[in-house]
């Protein structure tokens, strides 16, 4: 049961639904990606981070698989949303309106919100790409998925260039774009499968129970696109975290 409460407020937490500092205690302890309040000191910031440096399946990850992978058996049911946009002061984070979705392993994932890390979080095979999307997603029971997609320099997004149009430069409250939606749709390379594997989020509390689906192809944003974000976001990725005997493939 506390469990779930607290699956709950984080829940809340990510999909930028207003929480007062007293509803969440956490956002009250300053973390960063820098110094004193950098990634390996997060698990000692707060009682509330422990998992941060005790859990054994964190995330990110360097991705290599370890099976074949299948065609993907993500089913994506995204829609045209309103452009809701926020600086949380870690990243930049699109939310969307209810009514998105992922279907997968016969359960139904509802979309959240979409934040952006410069470089990525995720390696593949050991490499890192200049910019990862994360994709989140609640069910109705409170369990989170994460679709991830690793971007490279190339080709302009016309997805991305709606976050860059709009972002704050600075910490700031959601907002939504008056006459501007967005459809995330386009921008996943779902058609060539995906590396699924157990983590956790990437930020403090650094909570596990977190589905990760890692689309096997990249997408591009120009460079432009990606100094523009890294230019508000600075670096903002999590060092890779031990596997622990993690399998890594379609699942
Ligand atoms: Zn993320």
């Amino acid at each position: 049961m506390k469990k779930i409460a607290l699956v709950s407020v984080l829940v809340l937490a990510l999909s930028g639904v207003a929480c007062t500092s007293n509803d969440v205690k956490s956002n009250k302890v300053s973390w960063g990606y820098t110094g004193d309040t950098g990634p390996i000191h997060w698990g000692d910031l707060s009682s509330e981070f422990a998992t941060c440096k005790t859990g054994k399946e964190q995330s990110p990850i360097d991705i290599r698989p370890t099976v074949d992978i299948a065609q993907s058996d993500i089913k994506f049911d995204y829609q045209t949303s309103p452009m809701t946009i926020l600086n949380n002061g870690h990243t930049v984070q699109v939310n969307f309106e209810k009514g998105s979705s992922i279907s997968f392993k016969g359960k139904t994932f509802n979309l959240l919100q979409v934040h952006f890390h410069t470089p990525s979080e995720n390696l593949l095979m050991g490499e890192s790409y200049p910019l990862e999307a994360h994709f989140v997603h609640a069910s109705d029971a409170g369990e989170l998925a994460v679709v991830a997609v690793l971007i490279n320099e190339g080709q302009e997004s016309g997805f991305i260039q709606k976050v860059v149009d709009h972002m704050p430069s600075s910490k700031s409250s959601a907002k939504t774009i008056e006459g501007v939606s967005v459809s995330a749709f386009n921008f996943i390379p779902s058609q060539d499968g995906h590396f699924g594997f157990k983590g956790s989020l990437t930020t403090p509390p650094c909570s596990e129970g977190v589905q990760w689906l890692m689309m096997k192809t990249q997408t591009t944003a120009s460079k432009a696109q990606i100094d523009a974000l890294h230019a508000v976001m600075h670096d903002n990725n999590r060092p890779v975290q031990p596997t622990n005997g993690r399998t890594v493939g379609s699942v």
